[in-house]
């Protein structure tokens, strides 16, 4: 069954007024929604973030990675002028808490983010985007202009007629805990990051 729009409400928040929306139908079976920023799904070629959930890094600041602050970036971005951000519930590369917890711990001993996924019999990265693209299909959005690093994102919305006809780079956010995580993104799954520039 197609998704479709199931509500939209306004909610004021410190980046104004933020429209959420939920949706009926979705194939991940969890609480996906939108934001939409400045009625921006009625643009031509909106600008849109695909964000995967990660309650650490996006609720409480953590250093061990870049999400928190990557989707800040879209926040001020877009309610300061217009935008999308798809926010799905794949926590942890869609290994979810605990298991990102533990993965952290065998980080702690030694291994990468990849290896220590592979270690919990995960594959390196379980997202899918997919419910990204049926919100965008319920909304009506076919085209759009992408802020990401991530060339699997793309590429995913790409095979499934989403027309991403600009992909712009989010900023590289360095810190000393999670220079490894950035590295092993740059190495293992080619994420277009400067590092080499920012160090
Ligand atoms: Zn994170």
């Amino acid at each position: 069954m197609e998704s479709r729009i199931k509500q939209r409400v306004v909610i004021p928040t410190r980046y104004g007024d933020v429209e959420f929306c939920t949706f009926s139908n979705l194939s991940s079976n969890t609480e996906d929604f939108a934001l939409i920023f400045n009625h921006a799904d009625s643009e031509v070629c909106p600008k849109v973030r695909v964000h995967s959930e990660c309650i650490t890094g996006d609720l409480f600041a953590s250093k061990k990675c870049d999400c928190g602050d990557q989707l800040n970036e879209a926040l001020e971005l877009f309610s300061s002028t217009s935008g999308v951000i798809f926010y799905l519930r794949q926590e942890g590369r869609g290994i979810g808490l605990y298991n990102k917890i533990h993965a952290y711990q065998l980080q702690v001993e030694g291994m990468d983010t990849y290896e220590a996924n592979q270690a919990l019999n995960f594959d390196h990265d379980s997202r899918s985007y997919i419910a990204a693209v049926e919100m965008l299909n319920a909304l009506g959005m076919h085209k759009i202009k992408l802020y990401t690093n991530n060339p699997d994102k793309v590429n995913q919305l790409h095979n499934h007629n989403i027309n991403v006809v600009d992909i712009c780079k989010t900023g590289c956010y360095l810190k000393p805990e999670n220079i490894a995580y950035l590295q092993a993104k740059v190495v293992k799954t080619n994420h277009k990051l400067s590092i080499g520039e920012v160090i």
